[in-house]
């Protein structure tokens, strides 16, 4: 099927209050094309550099969000376009994406990521560090950022009880979150599921699903 078939079908099945972010990374500007011809405005990418290209080239209607892990000197690079960040894991990512934001005029919209899965290898913090975070002094004067949500990759596993119980964590942390809401905080959004678990991940609450291989196809990485 064509990225445009696998975009229709995938729209289709999404009820209204779910966003869907087209996860486009290391698939060429002709298939991205091919999305946003098909009416598809949100990208996904998780290498800066990459983002950075794609936004040059492409038209400007687009929101680009940035899913992948960050590096806070590389944040300068896309605090003047970049629509969403989703991985926002620690305080001092956060203090220096408000300080490039400042310097464009913008509120950067972040997600924090929330540490679901099991694997060491997940980024993400706990929900203590979150709502301490929250509730400090030095966050409370960041005005040039809104946490808007959380975000959370649960395990990669064939099991779907595991994934699921993952995905009802992200949400309870979601909730409890919620009601420390502050004039920089106020969440709405639920980034969980991909490709491969989103119908289950919009069943335990997300609002916000990333998907990649089942539009564009399987990634290839030549490095
Ligand atoms: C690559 C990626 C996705 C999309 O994965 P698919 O399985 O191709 O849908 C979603 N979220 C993050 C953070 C990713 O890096």
């Amino acid at each position: 099927m064509s990225i445009k078939d696998n975009l229709v079908n995938i729209k289709t099945s999404l009820p209204d209050h779910v966003t869907l972010v087209a996860v486009s990374k290391t698939k060429p500007v002709s298939d991205l094309m091919e999305a946003y011809n098909a009416g598809q405005r949100i990208f996904g990418e998780n290498k800066i550099q990459e983002m950075i290209e794609k936004h040059e080239e492409m038209p400007k209607d687009i929101k680009w969000h940035m899913i992948g892990h960050v590096q806070r000197n590389k944040v300068k690079y896309m605090a003047e376009f970049v629509s969403l960040i989703h991985g926002v894991d620690n305080f001092k990512l956060l203090k220096e994406i408000n300080k490039q934001a400042k310097k464009h005029d913008r509120i950067i919209d972040c997600l924090l990521q929330i540490k679901i899965a099991s694997e060491d290898s997940k980024f993400g913090m706990s929900i203590k560090e979150a709502s301490s975070i929250i509730q400090s002094e030095d966050f409370s004067e960041l005005e040039n950022i809104k946490v808007s949500g959380v975000m959370g990759m649960a395990t990669f596993t064939d099991n779907r009880i595991q994934i699921e119980k993952e995905f009802k964590l992200l949400k309870s942390t979601f909730k409890t979150l919620k009601s420390l809401q502050t004039a920089n905080c106020k969440l709405q959004i639920i980034s969980m599921g991909m490709s491969g678990d989103y119908p289950m991940a919009i069943e335990c609450g997300s609002t916000m699903i990333r998907v990649g291989s089942s539009i564009f196809g399987n990634r290839i990485y030549t490095n």
